[in-house]
């Protein structure tokens, strides 16, 4: 079985190629990639490397020859319209190479989402499910790096991690952990038709955040709401669903995943 995906030069679509070698895939693996010189450890590897622009649909409908599964990673692209017509040209490629399942990275609980994302990851899904194609929806949490956003740092340097005021929750997963989930579901057996909603098991909040600093740099470090703190990812926070939760990337995973405190202890080098 002809296994292909897109995004292979990325963050995610690296630990997915990589996983998928480890699991002695290599020979069967294709990379579609715009870029095929920053696919080289890949070729070394023994994955197959094919030229591929989401903005180029020819390309596509050459790339995707004899390939049974394509693990389609989201555009980055952000402008949607753009996105959601290039993500259309991959599910047509797709279509008319003759592909027999797609699996799709959305993002989790879609549905319950207020951005545009969450739109734009609908809509991508629906193009899927019209297609006609077996498919596996992968709905990835946000990433655990947001971690490193939240004022972390500056947390261990003044004893005081700030939010604005709320029962802010989090429920973010490691790009590592979707990639062994995503290599599981590419592999395996009994996922067609299946929509899965990757996030951490349990949801985590600033105070745990707060105590996480405090184990990992070595300073007590406590959690204040400050009704004057701002900032983009508290802005968007309530616009996602970050309370709800599932056991499905744990499982898929086939292990104990990384946590906030583990990105923490990252941070400080104290991993
Ligand atoms: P990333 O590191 O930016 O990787 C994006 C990949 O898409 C790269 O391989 C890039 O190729 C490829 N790409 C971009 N434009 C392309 C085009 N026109 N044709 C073909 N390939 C193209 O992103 P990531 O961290 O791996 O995340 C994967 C996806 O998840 C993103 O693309 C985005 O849709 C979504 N995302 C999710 C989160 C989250 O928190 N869950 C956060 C950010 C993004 P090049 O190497 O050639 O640029």
């Amino acid at each position: 079985m002809k296994i292909a995906m897109t995004g292979a030069t990325g963050h995610l679509g690296r630990l997915v190629a990589q996983a998928l070698v480890r699991a002695g895939g290599a020979a069967q693996t294709s990379a579609i990639v715009r870029q095929p010189e920053k696919a080289a450890n890949l070729a070394e590897a023994g994955v197959e490397v094919r030229y591929g622009d989401y903005d180029a649909p020819a390309s596509l409908a050459e790339a995707l020859r004899d390939v049974s599964a394509l693990l389609f990673i989201s555009s980055p692209e952000r402008d949607d319209t753009i996105r959601l017509r290039q993500h259309r040209d991959v599910i047509g490629a797709a279509q008319a190479a003759g592909v027999r399942r797609i699996v799709y990275t959305s993002i989790a609980y879609a549905e319950r989402g207020r951005l545009p994302l969450h739109r734009l990851h609908l809509g991508t899904e629906q193009a899927i499910r019209e297609s006609g194609l077996a498919y596996t929806i992968l709905r990835n949490a946000g990433y655990l790096d947001i971690v490193r956003f939240l004022g972390v740092r500056e947390a261990a340097a003044s004893g005081v991690l700030v939010s604005p005021p709320g029962d802010w929750t989090f429920n973010n997963a490691a790009r590592e952990d979707l990639a062994r989930a995503t290599a599981a579901v590419l592999t395996e057996d009994g996922h067609e038709g299946r929509t899965y909603e990757l996030t951490a098991p349990r949801v985590w909040r600033p105070r745990d955040l707060a105590r996480a600093i405090s184990a990992a740099s070595g300073r007590r470090v406590v959690h204040r709401a400050d009704p004057d703190m701002h900032g983009d990812i508290y802005r968007m926070l309530p616009l996602s669903e970050t309370r709800l939760v599932s056991p499905d990337l744990e499982r898929l995973a086939g292990g104990p995943l990384r946590t906030m405190r583990d990105e923490v202890n990252r941070i400080f080098g104290t991993a």
